[in-house]
């Protein structure tokens, strides 16, 4: 492989026509080569038979379409699908793919580990290692779409669309890496790309409230909100970021998106925590926090049953207390779900990955164990993600 050669997978519709300005073609085989590439999971350049043969020797010689490398590809007995990806020196990422009845949904991750280091995040408990590209990003949808189809033998570049939703809620916090999110999501809604609608592709957030806004003018899409907490000296604690970021602030950004948000809801996502954040006092403090101020923040609530990391004092609420809570939720009028565990015996539900880092070498072990990858490159991967 000529490691000179220019990846064409994250590049926007503008730097591929630039691409091919640099290459003297003309830039409607800009459009070609992205449906080529994003609809038809094609990325042997021979293979775009609708371009000129001298267009394909050129991007053979100095171009290519590369996703991050697969390291294992795990399907859970509930049809969960879980990769590990390789994205270079020691750092690995996950993207789970989650099937329903009525749609698909990918799971993607925007960093290699999270700054924000939430308490409860096994993702926040590794530190920061890098941003993800753009192609990296969409690498994952790419990769996960085609391989879905080829499961299904659909013949490469046919077949009906398997992924029908893409949230970013796997490691990372996207609005820290904003611009090649937003690369990432536009390709996501182009139609010449995979032409998801604005309402089928969340970005989920810690909180980043200048970021709220930016993604408001530039890409919006449906919003989730890490929540977790209902007072401001609770959530320092729980999500750190808080302290630049406190609950009126966050509120008032989500207000604001609400103006240009392509649903007329922001989801907030509330991870159950017991004695923490879970009594029947938090629940009221919740309706409060959501429904007073100058207007009422237009939301549903999705309750995560925490998935247990290491992280002494820490539990998963009960059942009956998450009931409980929902109920008060609910009795005021809030749509509130808690969100199934999915792909549990493959580790792909929130956070679980946590108990293999618990026992690294034993992953490193089982990686290798695999055949997938020699035993001194499994050695330093880092990962799990929250989906
Ligand atoms: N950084 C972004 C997106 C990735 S985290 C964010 O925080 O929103 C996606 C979701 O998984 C977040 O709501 C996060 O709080 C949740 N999560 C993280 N660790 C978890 C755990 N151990 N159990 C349950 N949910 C968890
Ligand atoms: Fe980062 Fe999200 Fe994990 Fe917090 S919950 S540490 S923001 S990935």
């Amino acid at each position: 492989m000529n490691e000179a050669r220019t990846n064409l997978l994250g590049f926007s519709p503008a730097e591929l026509i630039d691409y091919c300005g640099t290459l003297d073609e003309k830039p409607f085989r800009a459009k070609q080569l992205q449906r080529w590439i994003h609809q038809f999971g094609v990325s042997d350049f021979t293979g775009m038979t609708d371009l000129a043969k001298s267009l394909r020797g050129k991007l053979e010689k100095y171009a290519e379409i590369r996703a991050p490398a697969v390291i294992r590809d795990h399907t859970s007995a509930d049809g969960t699908r879980k990769w590990l990806l390789d994205v270079g020196q020691g750092n690995a990422i996950e993207t789970v793919y989650i099937p329903e009845d009525n749609r698909g949904t990918l799971c993607v991750s925007t960093q290699a580990g999270c700054a924000v280091n939430c308490l409860f995040c096994s993702t926040g408990k590794q530190g920061f290692s890098r941003n993800l590209t753009a192609a990296e990003i969409i690498g994952q949808l790419w990769m996960a779409e085609f391989a879905l189809r080829r499961a299904k033998n659909m013949p490469e570049g046919k077949g009906e669309r398997q992924i029908s939703n893409v949230v970013m809620m796997g490691m990372g916090e996207p609005l820290f890496n904003f611009d090649a999110s937003v690369s990432a999501l536009r390709l996501m809604l182009d139609d010449n790309a995979y032409g998801l609608s604005r309402r089928r592709v969340t970005v989920s957030t810690s909180g980043v409230v200048p970021m709220i806004d930016r993604l408001a003018r530039e890409c919006p899409v449906a919003l989730a909100v890490s929540l977790h907490a209902t007072n401001d000296p609770l959530r320092d604690k729980l999500v750190p970021l808080n302290r630049k970021h406190p609950l009126p602030e966050l509120m008032a950004a989500c207000r604001r998106y609400l103006e240009y948000a392509p649903r007329d809801f922001i989801t907030f996502e509330y991870c159950m925590l017991d004695g923490i954040n879970d009594t029947d006092a938090h629940a009221k403090e919740l309706v409060r926090l959501v429904q007073t101020g100058p207007d009422p923040v237009s939301c549903k609530l999705n309750l995560i049953p925490f998935n247990s990391i290491p992280m002494p004092g820490l539990k998963r609420s009960s059942d009956e207390r998450i009931a409980a809570f929902a109920k008060i939720l609910q009795d005021a009028g809030i749509v509130t779900t808690v969100r199934k565990t999915r792909g549990e015996d493959i580790d792909a539900a929130c956070g679980l990955l946590a108990g293999e880092i618990k026992d690294r070498t034993r992953v490193k072990e089982r990686m290798a164990e695999s055949g997938m990858m020699p035993v001194s490159i499994v050695q330093d991967y880092r990962f799990q993600s929250n989906c």
